[in-house]
């Protein structure tokens, strides 16, 4: 039936797209070269607008004017009081136009409207209230020192910071990126994914109906390997911060080093483990970790896509965890009480497929799912595994797609070496009622974050970023205003 519902014509979003050019200086302007790119509706696979493509050339403009605004124009050296009423005043005005934005991002990206609308655009609204509220607390030390100084450090905005975006939460990515970057006083050129770049041109538009000065927040659609790597590897950008793939992530770290050193915060890619433990409640510890895989189609850099499960518990677990995914409700994102959209693109798309063969293939039991549903646009079954080796490429490597992979363990220090034998550290869920196992493993796990009996929750004020290979730097909370700002020691005699 699902399947039947997704050859309906698709549910028409509510919103029209009203900006597809460059945002550069304040002005929505065209490509040098002309140039536009198709963004595609996820559904369908058709084309929603074409959207202009930047260059060298174009990010050479928005970091001249991202340049000339902290340099000349008023936005670094208003007082923090008036940057923060800005930002306030764009947080007003992007919950007011919560609905618009939530129908472009589901639009462009394919989650389900209901997670946009009510979660997401609201996430953003609270991510720029609480940085609005750091505008005016950012202040350094006076540091005792031998003999007749007097010494204080002065925290200043670092310049102009280079941002490049993924597609799986446009609009939270950009808030990461914006909001800490903004109350510090810097100026920006946010380069967002080419499969979704709509909703932040309509949210950095309002930010100028708010009042931020023209040339403070510079958006530049367009491809990784060009307006990507031009921002990564540009003279005059003095921060770089980039969400997005573990080898991406070397390539611009290795850009950045090579052009002017500037400074890199990098969050990437994952394989988290959650911990499914002998004492639980089976119930519940399979709802909680199907939502952490499934969530947001998959396409979650934390997903848990390591599902460990206590030897006694296995078997039942298993047989749940295969019940609940046959269950979830995937079909149009606009459609309400839908769980699950589209993947992304076609690219994700077929790579995902590739890895339920993959995983088929090296001997795992493929207990449901493991095909596409429908005949048009990128939607994929839910998909699980049982009977999963952490050798295994489905174990090893970043899926991002609902594909749940289970694998069985036997106690604790077997499972805490296992689930920390990875590349990646980014975050780790762990399902236990037993405190002295919590605090065991929450303490072993070589992981940025860890989920104790819950699992994605977010907040702006609680940091979030990656051991090892998973990134580098803290963002969100009061840890991110450390990626924005220079530390300047004075003597005074
Ligand atoms: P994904 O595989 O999830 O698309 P990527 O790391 O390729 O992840 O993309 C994340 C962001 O990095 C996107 O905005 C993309 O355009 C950008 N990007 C991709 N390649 C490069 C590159 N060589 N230099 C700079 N940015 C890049």
């Amino acid at each position: 039936s699902t399947a039947t519902a997704l050859e309906e014509e698709p549910i028409k979003p509510a919103v029209q797209v009203e900006h597809t050019q460059l945002l550069i200086g304040g002005k929505f302007v065209d490509a040098l070269s002309g140039k536009t790119f198709p963004t595609l509706d996820p559904r369908t696979g058709e084309v929603i607008a074409h959207v202009a493509e930047g260059h060298s050339e174009d990010v050479d403009r928005a970091v001249a004017a991202a340049r000339k605004a902290f340099d000349q124009g008023p936005w670094p050296k208003m007082t923090a009081y008036e940057r923060q009423r800005i930002l306030l005043r764009a947080a007003d005005l992007l919950e007011k136009h919560n609905d618009e934005l939530a129908a472009l991002e589901t639009w462009d990206n394919g989650k389900p409207y209901e997670q946009s609308a009510q979660i997401e655009i609201p996430m953003l609204v609270r991510l720029f209230r609480y940085y609005a509220g750091w505008a005016d607390k950012i202040h350094g030390m006076t540091v005792p020192a031998d003999g007749q100084y007097h010494v204080q450090t002065l925290h200043e905005p670092i310049g102009v910071a280079g941002q490049i975006i993924p597609w799986n939460f446009p609009l939270l990515m950009f808030a990461w990126k914006v909001g800490p970057a903004l109350a510090c006083g810097n100026t920006i050129v946010l380069k967002t994914a080419e499969q979704t770049p709509l909703s932040a041109l309509y949210a950095a538009k309002l930010f100028h109906e708010a009042g931020l000065p023209e040339g403070v927040l510079n958006v530049v659609s367009g491809f990784g390997p060009t307006a990507g790597a031009a921002l990564a590897s540009h003279m005059d950008v003095d921060k770089l911060a980039f969400t997005g793939s573990t080898d991406t992530g070397k390539v611009v770290l290795e850009l950045a080093a090579r052009s002017n050193l500037k400074p890199v915060t990098l969050e990437l890619g994952g394989k988290s483990p959650f911990i499914v433990c002998e004492d639980a409640d089976v119930d519940q510890a399979v709802e909680l970790a199907h939502f952490a895989l499934f969530f947001n189609q998959g396409q979650c850099c934390c997903a848990g896509s390591r599902t460990y499960v206590h030897e006694h518990v296995y078997d039942e677990f298993v047989e749940k965890a295969k019940a609940r995914a046959l269950k979830r409700i995937v079909g149009d994102p606009f459609k309400s009480g839908i769980e699950q959209g589209p993947q992304i693109d076609s690219e994700q798309f077929e790579k995902i497929l590739k890895y339920i063969r993959s995983g088929v293939q090296s001997g795992a039991t493929l207990e449901t799912g493991g095909d596409r549903l429908g005949s048009k646009g990128f939607y994929v079954q839910p998909t699980v595994f049982s009977n999963v080796e952490d050798g295994m490429l489905i174990a090893k490597e970043e899926i991002f797609g609902p594909v749940q992979s289970i694998l069985k363990f036997k106690d604790l220090d077997e499972v805490i070496e296992r689930a920390n034998n990875t590349r990646y550290g980014l975050a780790a869920g762990v399902f236990t009622k037993n405190i002295d196992t919590a605090n065991t493993l929450t303490r072993a796990l070589r992981v940025g974050t860890v989920w104790v009996n819950c699992f994605d929750t977010f907040d702006a004020a609680i940091p979030f970023g990656g051991y090892k290979m998973s990134g580098q730097g803290r963002e969100k909370g009061e840890y991110s205003l450390k990626n924005y700002l220079q530390v300047k020691a004075v003597r005074y005699v």
